[in-house]
């Protein structure tokens, strides 16, 4: 009996020992649990809230990397000059020209072949009622050449000259 006694005493203790370390064990979880419940919460929050940012991180992030992409990639008209500069010499004379985006001819200027300096053109015709002038340089006196028709007529033959020799 009294192994028996000892015995129940013992399970009776080790029952109390149990019942403490359970509630002991369920008083610590459900604190944990409190605590697990506003860290769930918190992370809940925290990771609405990011689903909100993130999508509009991402949709800034691609809006900005599509700008830093097309800034970026040269584009045909930045790889292409708005103006091309060109010379050709024919009718004794320099000319200088440029081209505009539509890749017609801007504005021929004559320049001297020998000073390189600019050339005016002067009527040379009886009375100036002649189509006839003189290509000549103020700077150093020399006569590039001779025309012999009116100067629209001059000039649509340099243009004729300059899209002959222009190799587009
Ligand atoms: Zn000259």
């Amino acid at each position: 009996m009294p192994r028996i006694d000892s015995a129940q005493g013992k399970v009776v203790a080790a029952a109390i020992i149990v019942v403490l370390a359970v509630g002991y064990v369920i008083g610590l979880w459900s604190l944990l649990g409190e605590w697990l419940g506003a860290l769930w919460y918190l992370l809940a929050a925290s990771t609405l809230v990011p689903n909100w940012l993130l999508g509009i991180f991402a949709i800034c992030a691609i809006i900005i990397a599509g700008m830093l992409g097309a800034s970026l990639r040269p584009t045909r008209q930045a790889a292409r000059p708005t103006q091309i500069h060109a010379q050709d010499t024919f009718f004794n004379i320099k000319w200088r020209w440029s081209y505009d985006e539509q890749a017609r001819v801007q504005k021929p200027t004559p320049y001297c072949l020998r000073c390189d300096h600019p050339l005016m053109m002067k009527n040379v015709g009886p009375y100036g009622s002649v189509d006839r002038y003189e290509c000549r340089c103020d700077h150093c006196g020399a006569v590039a050449c001779e025309i012999d028709c009116s100067l629209e007529e001059f000039e649509r033959r340099v243009l004729q000259r300059i899209d002959q020799a222009s190799p587009g």
